[in-house]
């Protein structure tokens, strides 16, 4: 799948919508979900073009995936969330359900969160 230059986190890279930012660095960008789903509901996203996070893995060099991973736990250590604990995760594709096609990692706190997942049967 081709890298689509319109995407919402695309657009909030450039500056051109809003958000309001938590962290930033020469990797990533941290800010709230528009529509949290936790007490704190945050989203990291690369600045560079990258659809997924299996486009990621493969593409990024290792200085890149570094240096995400490394503005994922910073951006959690900004909103006070490691004495409590929280959870990441990266929706990736269809079955993962991914809506905006720029590779981001949710963080999820604030709150207990229960178990990571309803069980899911195949289908
Ligand atoms: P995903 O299903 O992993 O692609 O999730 C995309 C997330 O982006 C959802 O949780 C949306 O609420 C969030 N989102 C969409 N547009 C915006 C926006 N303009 N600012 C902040 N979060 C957004």
């Amino acid at each position: 799948m081709a890298y689509d230059r319109d995407n919402v986190f695309a657009k909030i890279l450039r500056g051109e919508i809003p958000c309001q930012r938590v962290y930033e660095d020469d990797h990533a960008l941290a800010f709230h979900d528009i529509n949290p789903l936790a007490p704190v509901h945050v989203l990291i996203v690369p600045k560079g073009e990258y659809v997924s996070m299996d486009d990621f893995s493969s593409r990024a060099s290792t200085d890149q995936v570094a240096g995400f991973f490394r503005a994922v736990g910073a951006t959690a250590r900004t909103l006070g969330l490691p004495a409590d604990g929280y959870r990441f995760l990266a929706n990736t594709g269809v079955h993962g359900h991914q809506e905006v096609p720029h590779f981001h990692v949710h963080i999820f706190g604030g709150a207990p969160l229960g178990r990571m997942l309803q069980k899911v049967q195949a289908r």
